[in-house]
């Protein structure tokens, strides 16, 4: 297939406003024609949610940048799956999301919108990957995982995904270092929440805390983050625990 005839659908949860989309975008560009439906405002950590008691509008856009596309009024999830349904003229050969600002490795994958927007892509049938750059710094420099990017689409259009596979790429700020095939880092949030006093007196939370990884594996993707390469993880959205399934299949229940 040509370059010019394959549609990429850009998606993210950081917004249309975000400079990680219009990152992502001229990744994209390099390999199709691109459609962008995302959020019309901030979407982080809304994990896998879809919009259900509320109608959804989806608006042209053009910002100042040149970025183009409908931005919808709901989640990252919503906005794959209205542009499969409804926006898009015809069907997208690849499903990116991101550049999210901000790691989704480990324990992060469960809340994230980002990678949230490409699994929602692969439940639909379409290779999709998940695109963050470990900093949360707005102005980082995104070059090293728009590359990660690259490399992960280019791997895709070779290589194809198989059924239920999404393949969730990080990369530290700055230039790309290397990229590694990882897993999920087992990994958790303690102190989660700082209680504060509000000025009525009343005790108030704020999440904040520290993400503690529960395995040393060299293979596991905070752990290659850390030594400042890319990580690239297949992921799938099947929850089955398979390394009990057989096991408790042949006892009583
Ligand atoms: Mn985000």
């Amino acid at each position: 297939m040509a370059h010019k005839d394959r549609l990429i659908l850009v998606c993210n949860d950081d917004g249309i406003f975000s400079k990680g989309i219009s990152a992502l975008v001229d990744v994209a560009k390099e390999y199709g024609e691109v459609a962008v439906v995302a959020p019309d405002r901030q979407q982080s950590a809304v994990g896998h949610s879809i919009t259900i008691m509320d109608p959804l509008r989806a608006t042209a856009f053009e910002l100042k940048s040149g970025l183009m596309g409908q931005a919808v009024n709901g989640t990252p999830a919503d906005c794959v799956k209205l542009a499969h349904d409804q926006l898009l003229i015809r069907k997208p050969d690849l499903v990116l999301s991101g550049i999210n600002h901000g790691s989704n490795a480990g324990i992060n994958i469960i809340y994230s919108g980002t990678v949230s927007a490409a699994t929602e892509g692969t439940i639909l049938g379409y290779p999709s990957i998940a695109v963050s750059c470990t900093e949360f710094n707005e102005d980082a420099d995104l070059s090293g995982a728009q590359e990660a990017a690259a490399r992960a689409v280019e791997f895709v259009f070779s290589n194809g995904l198989p059924r239920g596979i999404t393949l969730n790429v990080n990369a530290p700020a700055g230039p790309l270092k290397g990229l590694k095939w990882t897993r999920q880092a087992d990994s958790r949030y303690t102190d989660e929440y700082e209680a504060r006093i509000d000025p009525h007196k009343r005790p108030y939370f704020w999440i904040t805390g520290r993400l503690e990884i529960l395995d040393d594996s060299e293979d596991l993707d905070i752990n290659v983050l850390k030594q400042g390469l890319g990580s690239i993880s297949p992921i799938q959205y099947d929850l089955t625990a398979y390394s009990v399934f057989s096991a408790l299949s042949s006892m009583k229940v």
